[in-house]
């Protein structure tokens, strides 16, 4: 429990905490951002992002075999990175004007899960069910992996369970990856998750257990359950260091996709990459990536609700995960169900705190706008959490970010992740974007 005299002493010592109270968009700037000259030693580096590729490369013909929608990429799951020319003429029509290019990372397209979560969620189950096929003598390293789609297999990972916490697309991608290698698999949903994220679910063989709480809740009990039963493996969003490896492989293909487009980034030409942020692994992960690739020349920042800014007073106070938004009366309530989180990853904010160079609000209303924009504009449907990062651009051009640090904005690259949307029924696509046609009228 925080007290009330510590959460005082918080806001006198960081007043921008008292717009963050009252809801307002903020931008904040990361004081502890260390040059690469100055950060300190972790537990990961390149080895690590390699070593998730080899795996993911081992489990392609897995791939090809139990999702044939894998075959083209040869079991490779990827997602494309395009430039938004017309977007950017859209978002132009507001000040302050987007200087450099503006790309959107698709992984609203990343194939079978849909959004983000099948870097890191997929990573993780893999990397247990291989470790427990190679313990058990089924499987070398150098074997044919189409083996995991047998029933020899499936009845072996019959025997566990996976356990999940999630409000929504992390339990959507570990249910389906593990439902296909055969894993008893339960996922713990939070209050805010959308039903037909449940249905899905349920639909693939997951067994769904509800909660009236939010994700903290759901994850603790989903935790405490899991890790009752001695053959049962819990996928910890609050800590997991697999999830954050496995996001980490973004930052690897978004540097080969740049250098296939000719895109530089160097000193003169820096790369700016805004994230949706939930927990904080996704983003922290890809940024922690793209740093051990492209060093002090990229800049990263997250981007929260203002209902649900978990990792920004994480950081801001240095508490990290041990502050939740719920500490200062903020209500966690948004549309952004991906990002409807209130209290940060643990393995994550610690990496991320010396990495990113900042953090920013968002208002739930902009999200929407945002979505119809984009779909007007370059027809591209994201879910409203994905939209976040598209402002990114003009919300740092507003701060003295780029004076600080000597940046040439006009040799900018720009890169709003957009981090979910192919899974989304059709009839929620069009309620949001008639919502965000209707709030673009009035506004
Ligand atoms: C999970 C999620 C995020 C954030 O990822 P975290 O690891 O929770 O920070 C962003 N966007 C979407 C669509 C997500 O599902």
């Amino acid at each position: 429990m925080i007290t009330q005299e510590k959460l005082t002493s918080f806001i006198e010592a960081n007043p921008i905490l008292e717009d963050v109270i009252s809801l307002k968009p903020i931008t904040w700037l990361n004081p502890q951002k260390k040059l690469m000259k100055e950060m300190p030693e972790f537990s990961i580096g390149m080895e690590e992002i390699i070593a998730v590729e080899k795996l993911w490369e081992r489990f392609a013909p897995f791939f090809m075999a139990a999702f044939p929608q894998t075959i083209p990429s040869k079991g490779i799951l990827e997602s494309p990175l395009v430039e938004i020319n017309a977007m950017k003429k859209v978002l132009n029509q507001q000040h302050p004007k987007i200087e450099g290019k503006l790309y959107l990372k698709c992984d609203n397209a990343l194939p079978i899960a849909g959004s983000i979560k099948a870097r890191g969620g997929f990573y993780e189950i893999m990397h247990y069910a291989e470790n427990l096929a190679l313990k058990e003598g089924l499987i070398t390293k150098n074997d044919d992996y189409s083996k995991f789609n047998s029933k020899e297999f499936r009845q072996f990972f019959n025997q566990y369970e996976i356990g999940v916490g999630s409000t929504g697309n992390l339990g959507l991608s570990i249910g389906i990856i593990s439902a296909k290698l055969g894993f008893q698999v339960a996922v713990y949903m939070s209050a805010d998750a959308k039903k037909w994220k449940k249905d899905l679910l349920r639909e693939r063989g997951a067994r769904v257990i509800e909660f009236s709480g939010d994700f903290s809740e759901a994850i603790e009990e989903g935790r405490k359950q899991t890790l009752a039963k001695s053959n049962a493996y819990f996928v910890d969003d609050e800590n997991s260091k697999e999830l954050f490896l496995g996001y980490t492989l973004g930052a690897l293909r978004i540097a080969r996709q740049l250098k296939e487009q000719g895109v530089t980034v160097d000193k003169e030409h820096p790369l700016f990459v805004y994230s949706p942020c939930g927990v904080g692994g996704s983003p922290g992960g890809t940024a922690f990536g793209l740093k051990q690739i492209f060093g002090d020349a990229v800049h990263c920042f997250f981007v929260e609700p203002t209902h649900s800014p978990a990792v920004l007073t994480g950081l801001v106070t240095g508490a990290m995960s041990k502050i939740s938004v719920q500490d200062f009366g903020i209500d966690n309530q948004t549309e952004a169900d991906g990002l409807a989180v209130g209290r940060p990853s643990k393995f994550a904010t610690e990496i991320s705190s010396h990495v990113i160079s900042g953090n920013y609000t968002i208002e739930d209303s902009k999200l929407f706008m945002l979505l119809t924009q984009l779909i007007d504009a370059e027809n591209i449907f994201l879910e409203p959490s994905a939209t976040a990062g598209l402002i990114g651009p003009q919300r740092i051009a507003m701060t003295d970010y780029a004076e600080k640090h000597n940046l040439s904005l006009q040799n900018a690259t720009h890169i709003a992740w957009a981090t979910g949307g192919d899974l989304v029924p059709d009839e929620n696509r069009r309620f949001f974007y008639e919502k965000g046609k209707s709030l673009l009228k009035n506004h």
